[in-house]
């Protein structure tokens, strides 16, 4: 196999526990598998997520819901929806037994006719925009159109009411605070609104990771869910997989410092070699050695998400030879990547190379191309195994 992914299924609910420990009891947890489970394989991290206490899942769409429907089994979990939906889906939403994320008088249209279609009523989760202008149903005249729709509606039920902010990882201090703290005015608005047509969702979230991190917020939708008579809950991603973003300003991030990344991928060494000083390196001859080098090759490259910012005298990117760095040398190609192993113990043919994991992160990775470790791990593509 040219590179592997070991997850580590004692940490994935470790890190959990630690989301739903710092995020409060009162909190619902929601644990996000969408984009095949950040890299992780949505199929495997669901079954070791409910596993382990998990009883909602967030997927991006109806094909990723059937496959983690498909390996978990009806009943139990519930799965939702979370990145929109095709009107055609409706029908594979119901029969999978998802939860789809909603806004628009037609959605509400198809999910009435695939429960018809069934016989028994399916819940619904409405999301507001409350200002990322991506999803969601515009606080106000909008709003209470849809309201008015499933309210009337026998066949949908509105489970949950949520909304998305667009900059969780503001601290106090921080110049994104003003947009969370306008989110919020506006969440609460369509909150009214909500009780004002006489439904009574179960459940109310707005936060992901770094709101759980940041604090005030989850305090915020708290309060904001009991004035309704609903549970909070609360959306993670990044922190199942032992990662959270800086939060910003002044701030008491609880979280970050309790979670630990769960992914490790490998690759064997497939070639050694020495060459003189003078030799050149790779596509472009962008290095030249000035000295003597031992150098092994790898059977990944940008094809895999090893990405190709990480070549020398651009991020200069590294990987892991038993605990020591090796540099990137060259440039990354598409299936093949040059490291510099000049002044490591000997190794050899078949070598263990750690890509992503101790001594290399995620974080790592997202600083040599810009970046944030959301686009590493997602961008992924090797073959992933449970340890
Ligand atoms: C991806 C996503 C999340 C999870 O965000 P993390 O930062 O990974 O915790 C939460 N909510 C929505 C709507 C999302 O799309």
């Amino acid at each position: 196999m040219k590179s592997w992914i070991e997850i580590s299924s004692a940490k994935l609910v470790e890190n959990l526990r630690a989301v739903q420990s710092v995020a409060g009891a009162a909190v619902e947890t929601l644990a996000v598998v969408k984009a095949n489970g950040y890299g992780h394989d949505a199929a495997l991290v669901a079954q070791t997520l409910a596993g382990g206490g998990a009883r909602w899942l967030g997927v991006s769409d109806v094909e990723e819901g059937a496959r983690v429907r498909q390996t978990l089994g009806h009943g139990g979990t519930r799965i939702l929806v979370m990145c929109g939906m095709d009107l055609g889906d409706a029908p594979q939403i119901v029969a999978n037994g998802l939860t789809p994320v909603i806004w628009t008088l037609e959605h509400v249209g198809a999910m009435d006719r695939a429960a018809r279609g069934v016989g028994h009523r399916v819940p619904v989760h409405l999301e507001i925009d409350t200002g990322m202008s991506r999803q969601g149903v515009a606080v106000g005249a909008d709003l209470d159109k849809v309201l008015e729709r499933l309210a009337a509606s026998r066949w949908v039920s509105c489970e949950g009411v949520m909304t998305h902010l667009a900059s969780a990882e503001a601290g106090k201090g921080s110049r994104g605070v003003a947009i969370t703290e306008a989110q919020r005015e506006q969440f609460a608005a369509a909150l009214e609104q909500v009780r004002m047509a006489g439904i009574k969702p179960e459940l109310v979230h707005m936060g992901n990771t770094s709101a759980v991190d940041e604090g005030s917020t989850m305090k915020w939708v708290r309060d904001a869910a009991k004035k309704l008579g609903a549970r909070a809950m609360v959306r993670t991603g990044l922190g199942l997989y032992g990662d959270a973003l800086a939060i910003e300003g002044d701030s008491t991030a609880s979280l970050r410092p309790r979670l630990s990344p769960v992914l490790t991928w490998k690759t064997r060494v497939i070639g050694l070699r020495e060459i003189p000083a003078g030799a050149t390196v790779g596509y472009g001859a962008t290095f030249t050695a000035t000295s003597p080098m031992k150098l092994a090759l790898l059977p990944i490259g940008y094809a895999d998400g090893f990405r190709r910012e990480a070549s020398s005298g651009v991020g200069d990117g590294w990987v892991m030879v038993g605990g020591k760095q090796a540099k990137v040398v060259g440039r990354v190609s598409m299936n093949l990547t040059v490291v510099d192993v000049t002044d490591l113990a000997p190794i050899t043919m078949g070598k263990e190379i750690v890509l992503l994991g101790d001594g290399v992160s995620a974080d790592d990775h997202a600083q040599w191309c810009e970046t944030i470790p959301y686009e590493i791990l997602c961008g992924l593509r090797a073959h992933v195994h449970l340890t």
